[in-house]
């Protein structure tokens, strides 16, 4: 259905912000219609299925500890978890570091681990129960510095920081400097202490169509690429719709570009390569981190947490690395990662997604304006934080500010950090 001459409220972008906008304005009682130029809707959510496979773009997960998860049906995504932790390989031999207070079993692993000894251990642990228990403003008040540095102070030790930490972090942040906001840091480090990882049993994408379908019939129009807008009125390749409202809920750079000033972009950007074995090496669900020195942040079996991802029984393998990569470049080095010969590894896919996040270094804004005046409301990871967290968060704050303007109460709960 083509869209309408005059809508109440216009959303550009299907994301998750997007459709964290529409659907509480929608839930509300107002005349919403959304717009995108893709044709389906979950924005940088996206899977696609190669061979039989369920293949995302690039390697991305569900954290349950957000709190904005609270707006999602999560039975329905059916989600297949990773366990809390990784494996790490230290001269060729892999351990496995767990969340000992999930998999009690694996303490002793965990214990033996070259992360510094049962010191540096405690030192992680303390930093865990702060991020995961301290109150989120007390975080958020806290002296901002590098994550690096945060995690220096805290004691966590050098072994700890380059076995581990900065391999795993550089594969939730897509940058291994360690430059992010320690608050930041201490937001993504309190979901995983608070919450599991887990895939959708249909893929990264199912999470933006589940939100989708709450619209209203007609009134996601897909395929349709906005070229202007302003407070009053969209504009697309199709025609014009005037509005009282326009949310510009598109990815960072388009964002800039539809509104003149704004200040938004996403540096980071992440390349995976996806691999099929003929059986999981792993006897558990784990991220495989990438060794100093090597070009992988990791890899990981991830049809080990959601069987789904494979029709028949083999494993799928996303290997990540921050710099852009050719498969052949890191063959060896994924092969190694999981001690599997590399004419195992039969070769399916490989994306780089550039845009892929915006950066959260120091001074963290977590809150920008996302109201720009005379109708015109901007939304998206860029103005929260750069999540699947910080796009719904943000796409919240925005269906306030869009009914403040409209004048209406709603049925808008928090929305989290
Ligand atoms: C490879 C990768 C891994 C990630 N891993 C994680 C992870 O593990 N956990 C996590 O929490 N987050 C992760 N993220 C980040 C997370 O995906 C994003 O923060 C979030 O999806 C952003 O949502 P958004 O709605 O703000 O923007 P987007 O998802 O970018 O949505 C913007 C929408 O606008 C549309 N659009 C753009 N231009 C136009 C136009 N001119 N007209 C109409 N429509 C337009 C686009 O088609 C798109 O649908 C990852 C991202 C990537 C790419």
């Amino acid at each position: 259905m083509s869209l309408p001459s005059r809508a109440e409220v216009v959303v550009v972008g299907a994301g998750l912000a997007g459709l964290s906008v529409a659907t509480r304005l929608v839930a509300a009682g107002r005349d919403v219609h959304v717009v995108d130029a893709a044709a389906a809707p979950g924005g940088r959510l996206s899977t696609t299925r190669i061979d039989g496979f369920l293949v995302d773009r690039g390697f991305q997960v569900l954290n349950t500890g957000y709190p904005r998860v609270a707006d999602l049906d999560l039975p329905a995504l059916d989600l297949g978890f990773f366990w809390t932790g990784a494996v790490l390989r230290v001269d060729g031999r892999a351990h496995r570091v767990v969340d000992p207070r999930r998999h009690p079993t694996t303490v002793v692993d965990t214990l033996r681990a070259p992360l510094g000894g049962p010191l540096r251990e405690a030192a992680l642990g303390a930093f865990s129960a702060r991020a995961g228990y301290l109150p989120v403003p007390r975080l958020l008040s806290a002296p901002e510095r590098s994550a690096e540095e945060s995690l220096r102070r805290a004691g966590v030790g050098e072994q700890a920081l380059e076995a581990f930490l900065r391999p795993f972090l550089a594969g939730v942040l897509l940058e291994d400097a360690l430059e992010t906001s320690s608050r930041y840091l201490d937001l993504v480090w309190r979901s995983f202490v608070r919450g599991r990882v887990g895939l959708p049993a249909a893929g990264m994408q199912s999470i933006g169509s589940q939100l989708a379908v709450r619209l209203p019939a007609g009134q996601l129009h897909l395929g349709v690429r906005v070229t202007a807008v302003d407070g009053g009125s969209v504009r697309t390749e199709a025609g014009t719709t005037d509005a009282d409202a326009v949310v510009v809920a598109t990815d960072p750079g388009t964002a800039a570009a539809l509104v003149p000033g704004l200040d938004a972009a996403a540096p980071r950007q992440v390349t995976t390569h996806l691999h099929v074995l003929p059986a999981s090496p792993w006897p558990s669900p784990l991220i495989v981190l990438g060794q100093p020195g090597g070009q992988l942040v990791n890899t990981v079996v991830v049809s080990d947490a959601q069987p789904a991802y494979s029709p028949d029984g083999r494993a799928l393998v996303a290997s990540s690395t921050l710099a852009p990569t050719r498969e052949a470049d890191v063959r060896s080095e994924i092969a190694r990662a999981h001690d599997v010969a590399e004419a195992d590894l039969e070769h399916l896919t490989s994306v780089t997604v550039t845009g892929a996040q915006p950066a959260a270094t120091p001074p963290l804004q977590h809150r920008r304006p996302v109201d720009l005046g005379g109708g015109l409301f901007v939304c998206g990871d860029h103005r929260d934080t750069p999540s699947i967290q910080g796009a719904m968060a943000s796409g919240a704050r925005t269906a306030r500010a869009v009914l403040r303007r409209l004048g209406g109460s709603a049925p808008v709960a928090g929305e989290g950090r």
